[in-house]
């Protein structure tokens, strides 16, 4: 098998989270998340592009735990160019089935400054969708500019800039299995927020 891609810069990542740990991980957020399903079925709306690898597998775990997941896309980004939130939100995909009166788990790769997820659970709301949960893959607190939290948290990070397992930078990397920080050098010019 060809290394993958991180084998070709190894000064400028450090490996986070492995893939089987995050795989670990995964399984016991699907325990967490079951227990707040009350009829075996879900509608998941996962925040694009980053939370697609997330999406994938932790539908994968809820099925273990013998929840159906339904799934619907939101593309919807908080930042402009430049290295920090404009602050701005815009949507650029937006949801295809009707979620009046369902409940939505609302899935995202990072809670950052929290603009998107706050945006994204106002939209959800706005169209009806009751008793929606949160959950994202990585939480980094000391960013955040709003006060949110989300309900189910897979790991929190320190303020640095993360990739792999679906996120990105410059939309590279997001194919990694594992999580790694982008060190210092090859620090984003440009957060594509996606
Ligand atoms: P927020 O609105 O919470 O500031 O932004 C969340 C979005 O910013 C995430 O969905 C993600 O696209 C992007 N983001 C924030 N921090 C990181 C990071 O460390 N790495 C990557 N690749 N994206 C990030
Ligand atoms: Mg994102």
């Amino acid at each position: 098998m060809k290394p993958c891609s991180t084998t070709r810069r190894p000064d400028d990542m450090k490996i986070l989270f492995s893939a089987a740990r995050i795989r670990r991980r995964l399984d016991r957020l699907a325990e967490e998340i079951a227990h707040h399903v009350s009829n075996r079925e879900l509608i998941i709306v996962a925040i694009l592009k980053g939370s697609y690898v997330f999406l994938a597998d932790l539908s994968r775990s809820l099925a273990r735990q013998d929840i159906h997941v339904i799934v619907d896309f939101l593309g919807i980004s908080s930042y402009g160019s430049g290295t920090t939130s404009s602050g701005k939100v815009r949507i650029r995909h937006d949801l295809s089935i009707p979620l009046k009166g369902k409940p939505v788990l609302l899935l995202d790769d990072i809670l950052d400054t929290g603009l998107t997820l706050r945006h994204a659970t106002d939209l959800l709301r706005r169209r009806g969708a009751h008793n929606i949960r949160t959950c994202v893959l990585l939480d980094k607190p000391a960013r955040r500019r709003i006060p949110i939290e989300a309900d189910h948290v897979g790991f929190t990070v320190a303020d640095t800039f993360v990739v792999g397992y679906g996120l990105d930078y410059n939309n590279r990397y997001r194919h990694l299995p594992h999580i790694a920080e982008l060190r210092a050098g090859s620090k984003p010019a440009v957060r594509t927020g996606t």
